[in-house]
């Protein structure tokens, strides 16, 4: 087993940079190569196929299948230039990442040959055999098929030989299946609201888009050491490793210089990035070894968010071909930073103002703080439901942890928006407000100057920042869907707007001009938020007694945070913006609570295989030669064998000790998984699960590592932290 882990670290620290290729032409050339985007699409559809599809995209016009088969030919042509033999559905079932299943194109030609076919039918609709992808009971097999549906406004795009086609995943029934259909009605109510309170200030505004710049962070870790630790095959994490002497106390990882082995990986998955037509900006060092972060430039939220998809399997397989494999576990590593991935989130209309950010007029500052302060409202209503909506069993490690934001969901505004609000809070009702005055005009409250909203007034601790143009939800996961985050927060902010709406016209019918109703409302609205604003210390213990007195979810336990999507509220809100009946809320928490049982369960189950096959042996046998050691100790110095042996003596103890405290918590994790799977409901599974097994996962590692410390160096079984987490 020694041999082992020495063959495979030496490996690791012989690695090289591998050579990239890079390409002779510049990324603006070779960008969105593998896209059929809208220059593909004028190049590939005659002029009346071209017109209809980008309507469709552009305002959601119908397709007519005869148009359809005419894309489907002009997609099929462009692919099978660069190669492409084969087409998918690509679709987010509620597991973490995407699916697909690949088809050629091919067809009998009815004379014994075959010929290359792809028409609107099969670009449009599919039936994927996707009994085994989880639904909550919504669909079983002998019921109904689910079937995915082609969504025009994410461009279809090229994976080595295959055509992939982004789909939502319904059942037949019409409930979703997926990520991308309520994040997609997340976005059209979202859109609708918006685009009604914006005609307010602005009768040209037609369409409001939701963008999405996500931060992805992960580590890289040598392929060879990965192979060698059965806990991060099989869950993504580290289920037991002692902190290595040094690991991030020197603060040196962050923006530091970028190994030259992983500079080649992340330049080869930038131009495979852009080929795909995802925008990568940034790329950096975090704070942990081995941790890195890549951003793109923002864009529309469910193009984002496929990108983001599409990101996370390409950097897998990129990797391997750099000898490293990714992590994307929210908690790779004890003692060490997890990852995350920052959603940074904001509205927009299609006139290019950017509705979370101050304007350069009094009109657009009070537009400003009018959807500001709906978003604060939003928030602070749902501020239990947006915690479920970035849990997981994965992501609970790293909240909370002193290092990621707590489980409590407040909001950091920054000094200036809070006396901005606190301004308005202040002024006396219906005075001074004149904001349709003469341009140029000072006005009290609502003149905010362009520049002074301070980007670097920043609050790490802050699950939900706002950061001068957008808002930062800090929470997410960074193997999360994203879409599970942006379907909550747009349809609770799709519904807050609709309400301020009907508070506004309310006024206004009351006799009020419109600017004194919405100054009005939204000072009703900045007294009844207060409770969510929060710029202080997130992680300070004070923060969780006075966050419970302000009433705000306090909740850890992951099974009952996922009770928010229950809520009388969440449900309320979620069909009164069509973004989920009810019964599709009670089966996805089914699947939520089905796959926090699981994930807890394959955990406990490798820990429980590495106690008895690696580590037990090992310490017994280290043990058994210290006993050796004394045992000829004592026959060769009869007389001084207490003195000099009461040092091998104290460690055998301890190894005994630590031992049976393994063995004996083995033991009782295995009986409380037997408990906790006779039980039928998966909700109460999952709360036993966490209740009663997770801990263990926790107690048994605590004596694991001690052991890692006193066991000969030569015969521990597994790579080491400080072998895992420095690349060379
Ligand atoms: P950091 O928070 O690490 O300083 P950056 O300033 O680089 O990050 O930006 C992070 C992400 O925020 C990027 O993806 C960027 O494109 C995105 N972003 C910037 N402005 C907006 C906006 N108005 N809406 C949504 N995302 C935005
Ligand atoms: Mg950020």
């Amino acid at each position: 087993m020694s041999e082992l882990r020495f063959s495979v670290v030496e490996e690791a620290f012989k690695k090289k940079a591998a050579d990239v290729v890079s390409p002779k032409e510049r990324p603006s050339e070779y960008y969105a190569k593998y896209v059929f985007n809208k220059e593909k699409m004028f190049k590939y559809l005659d002029k009346k196929t071209y017109d209809a599809l980008v309507s469709c995209i552009d305002n959601g016009a119908p397709l007519s299948r005869n148009i359809a088969d005419k894309v489907a030919d002009g997609m099929k042509t462009w692919a099978m230039e660069l190669g492409v033999t084969h087409y998918t559905h690509w679709f987010q079932p509620l597991t973490e990442g995407t699916a697909e299943k690949h088809d050629a194109f091919v067809e009998h030609d009815g004379k014994g040959g075959m010929v290359e076919e792809f028409s609107g039918k099969l670009l449009v609709q599919q039936e994927p055999d996707a009994s085994s992808f989880p639904n909550g009971g919504i669909r079983n097999t002998f019921e109904a098929r689910g079937y995915s549906a082609w969504d025009p406004t994410s461009p279809a795009f090229i994976d080595g030989d295959t055509l992939c086609i982004p789909t939502i995943f319904i059942a037949y029934t019409g409930e979703s299946l997926d990520y991308k259909a309520p994040l997609l009605k997340a976005l059209d109510a979202v859109d609708k609201a918006a685009t009604d309170v914006c005609k307010m200030f602005d009768p040209t505004v037609k369409k409001v888009f939701s963008y999405l710049g996500w931060e992805q962070e992960y580590f890289l870790i040598d392929e060879g050491l990965y192979a060698a630790r059965p806990d991060l095959l099989m869950t993504g994490r580290t289920l037991m490793g002692h902190e290595s002497a040094k690991n991030q106390q020197l603060e040196d990882h962050y923006f530091g210089a970028i190994p030259s082995r992983v500079a080649a990986f992340m330049k080869d998955l930038e131009i495979e990035a852009h080929k795909l037509g995802i925008p990568c900006k940034t790329r950096h060092n975090e704070v942990a070894p081995n941790q890195f972060e890549l951003a793109p430039i923002f864009e529309e939220a469910n193009l984002a968010n496929d990108h983001n998809q599409l990101i996370m399997s390409l950097m897998k397989k990129i990797a391997r071909n750099h000898g490293f494999r990714v992590l994307l576990h929210e908690k790779p590593f004890k003692g060490v930073n997890g990852s995350g991935k920052h959603n940074n989130w904001s509205l927009g209309t299609d006139t290019g103002v950017l509705l979370l950010g101050p304007g350069k007029t009094p009109e657009q500052n009070l537009q400003f703080v009018t959807f500001f302060v709906n978003v604060l409202m939003a928030v602070y209503k749902h501020n239990g439901l947006l915690k479920a909506s970035i849990s997981s069993a994965t992501n609970a490690h790293r909240l909370g942890a002193n290092e990621a934001p707590p489980a409590i969901v407040s909001i950091f505004l920054g000094k200036q928006m809070s006396e901005v609000l606190d301004a308005i809070v202040a002024n006396p009702s219906g005075t001074a407000i004149e904001v349709s005055g003469k341009a140029g005009k000072k006005l009290d409250i609502i003149q905010i100057p362009e520049l002074i909203i301070d980007n670097t007034d920043r609050n790490r601790t802050s699950p939900f920042a706002f950061t001068g143009n957008r808002f930062e939800f800090r929470a997410v996961g960074s193997s999360a869907n994203c879409a599970s985050a942006m379907i909550a927060l747009n349809a609770a902010v799709a519904d807050q707007l609709k309400d301020f709406k009907i508070n506004v016209d309310k006024g206004i019918a009351a006799g009020k001009t419109m600017q004194v109703a919405i100054i009005d409302i939204l000072k009703d609205y900045i007294k009844e938020c207060t409770p969510i604003r929060f710029d202080g210390n997130g992680y300070s213990d004070e923060w969780k007694e006075e966050a419970a007195k302000r009433g705000l979810d306090c909740e850890t336990s992951v099974p009952l945070i996922f009770d928010r999507y229950l809520s009388d509220s969440s449900i309320g809100m979620f069909t009164r913006t069509g973004v989920f009946s009810e019964v599709e809320l009670n089966a996805r928490n089914e699947v939520k609570w089905e796959l926090y049982a699981k994930m807890i369960q394959i955990e406990s189950r490798v820990l429980e295989d590495m106690s008895k096959n690696h580590i037990i042996p090992v310490a017994t046998r280290y043990q058994t030669s210290l006993l050796e050691n004394v045992t000829m100790m004592k026959d060769i110095f009869p007389d001084k064998y207490k003195e000099l042996s009461s040092a091998d003596m104290e460690i055998i103890e301890k190894i005994a000790f630590h031992s049976a405290q393994i063995k004996a918590g083995v033991q009782a994790m295995v009986n409380a998984r037997k408990d906790a799977n006779k039980l039928t409901l998966e909700r109460e599974k999952a709360i036993a699960y966490h209740d009663k097994v997770a801990p263990f996962l926790d107690s048994i590692r605590y004596h694991i590592d001690k052991l890692e410390l006193m066991v000969d160096n030569q015969i521990w079984p597994l790579p080491k932290y400080r072998e895992l987490l420095f690349i060379r």
